[in-house]
């Protein structure tokens, strides 16, 4: 076996792609990168009841949208890449399509006596475990199908018969040398014969992973610390099969600020509380009728489906925290500020800035280059919000014009169909300038152009920016706009530069200052007192809308000062 390192990436495709699952893989990622080594995809479906194709493809392009390119695995065309493949044919990556070679290597274990068949029905188990609960010990399987005789096993499988497989657990302390938090041993009387392979015919996860990282020569087992209590188990296997055991490094936990989980279920919780702050009491969605709405509001275990639930998020116009990737895409954040955040969550580069700063701001080149599981804390990770805000907002501070612009686009062709089909990759390059500076995120785009996306009847005035731009003063600024208005006629280029220079000279013309121009007209076209410089916002409209909306606001502010 080569002893190029090979780490890995596991997603059950349940759902999105959590944001903890995406820093598991960047981490992964970096892993094997900066040791010039291999980063392999494999999806974990043998849950086919709870597992779907969409959720495959969800999670395999929020990776490839974050640059977590994978070497092996299943293949994607994104951004002019191909991801994946299997050049050293260690596929296939769906475990759903390796049941043989599963079956194959339960079978060698049943033969060899390392694992065995157990037919008790699940009713049977369920009686010895309440027996167990009422006497007050510990269930724990008890091996009663150990006393059936080898062939016996092995003819009652071939017939058919029901049944899961069990590993036999040897009487044994297994120790996990993890690289994060060293040393982690479990004593033999805390194991049990644990299942294999299901009644259904699938193998458990813990079969499935086993075989599929010796098989596919990952080195290297990069993964959250919820998954620790399995790996001894995982050894057992790797023990039983001859297999090599490679390094663990059990990443922290991620959890929200006031230490609760970082789950999905968050997004329910902040939608079930402002319903009751809105002492909402009818369902306002579809398909959830009242009485199911009020049994939802009631009940903390149950869920509402992710579209159902954006549904009401738009209904109660609030904002669901995000949680999975897909959620922080949509609202707006760059990768590069995503996985600059992830990457120090739970991982210190121990680097100083010249200024004697600590070193926060890197991308995943960096992160490659310098990451070890030396720097990964084994305390959980307490996800910040604030600090991801301000790190996107570095992020787009520091694209170029072009770049923000591009960003932006592709934003909007994706997550807001309205500005996608408004604004052309033209205009919004246009706009970046002052667009750019006014983001934190690529969503906040929207408030500043939000002018541009109304009707021109639909422009709602700003009485005091009105007041104060266009009445007060005598009506002077209610002239220049009229005299603006009409003049504009002659203005034969309708783009930024000229009309800044069609500004100046219509200004010089009537012996005022830019200023007593530029604020009337801005006020009239957009309804407000601020928006991007004059020149790009009148460009942005076209002259026609212009023209409409300063007739508009003459006959408002007309009807004002009268
Ligand atoms: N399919 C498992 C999960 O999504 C992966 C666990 C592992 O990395 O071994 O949690």
């Amino acid at each position: 076996m080569s002893t190029e390192t090979i780490t890995r990436f596991a997603p059950s495709p349940t759902g999105h792609l959590h944001i903890g699952g995406a820093r598991t893989a960047l981490l992964c990622w970096a892993y094997a990168k900066g040791k010039g080594g291999r980063f392999l995809l494999r999806i974990e479906d043998t849950d086919q009841q709870r597992s779907s194709e969409a959720s495959t493809r969800g999670i395999l392009e929020d990776l490839a949208w974050l640059g977590i390119d994978w070497d092996e695995g299943p293949a994607l065309e994104f951004g002019g890449k191909t991801l994946g493949g299997d050049p050293r044919g260690v596929g296939p990556f769906f475990q759903a399509q390796r049941l043989e070679i599963y079956n194959e290597y339960i079978r060698r274990l049943i033969e060899q006596g390392k694992a065995y068949p157990a037919f008790e029905t699940p009713e049977e188990l369920e009686a010895k475990r309440k027996e167990a609960i009422e006497a007050k010990v510990g269930y724990k399987y008890d091996r009663a199908a150990l006393s059936i005789p080898q062939d016996e096993r092995i003819a009652r499988i071939d017939a058919g018969e029901d049944h899961v497989v069990r590993l036999l657990m040897p009487d044994e302390a297994i120790t996990v040398h993890d690289q994060i938090l060293g040393d982690v041993t479990v004593k033999p009387e805390e194991f049990d014969d644990f299942i294999i392979r299901k009644r259904d015919g699938f193998p458990t996860y813990h079969l499935a992973v086993t075989v599929d990282d010796a098989l596919m020569g990952v080195t290297c087992v990069v993964r959250g610390q919820e998954h620790l209590i399995n790996t001894p188990r995982h050894i057992a296997i790797q023990r039983a099969l001859g297999f090599p055991t490679p390094e663990y490094g059990h990443l922290p936990l991620i959890f929200n600020q006031d230490g609760s989980k970082m789950s999905k279920r968050d997004k329910d919780k902040a939608a079930k509380k402002a319903v009751r702050d809105g002492k909402m009491e009818h369902s306002p969605i579809s398909e959830i009728g009242h009485e199911d709405f009020a049994g939802w509001l009631k009940d903390k275990t149950r869920q509402l489906p992710a579209d159902r639930l954006k549904e009401l998020a738009g209904v109660l116009a609030i904002e669901l925290p995000e949680i999975e990737v897909e959620d922080f895409r949509a609202a707006g954040y760059l990768p590069s500020a995503i996985n600059n955040y992830l990457a120090l969550l739970g991982w210190n580069p121990k680097t100083k800035n010249a200024d004697g700063t600590d070193l926060e701001h890197f991308d995943i080149k960096y992160l490659a280059e310098h990451f070890d599981f030396r720097g990964v804390g084994s305390g959980p990770s307490k996800f910040d919000r604030v600090k991801l805000l301000s790190f996107n907002a570095d992020a787009i501070a520091a694209l170029s014009d072009d770049g923000f612009a591009h960003e932006w686009h592709a934003w909007a062709t994706r997550h807001d169909a309205a500005l996608a089909e408004r604004f052309s990759l033209d205009d919004m390059k246009m706009l970046a300038p002052a667009v750019k500076t006014r983001c934190k995120t690529l969503r906040d785009g929207r408030k500043v152009v939000g002018f541009a996306l109304l009707a021109d009847d639909a422009v709602e005035f700003d009485g005091k920016a009105v007041h104060k731009a266009i009445i007060k003063g005598e009506g002077k600024g209610l002239e220049l706009l009229e005299a603006f208005g009409k003049e504009l006629g002659s203005l034969e280029a309708f783009d930024p530069d000229s009309i800044e220079e069609f500004v100046n000279a219509f200004a010089e013309r009537h012996g005022v200052g830019m200023g007593k121009v530029a604020q009337p007209v801005r006020v009239a076209v957009t309804g407000v007192a601020v928006s991007p410089p004059l020149g790009q916002t009148l460009a942005i409209l076209g002259r026609d809308s212009v023209v409409e909306r300063i007739a508009r606001c003459v006959e408002f502010a007309a009807g004002q000062s009268a």
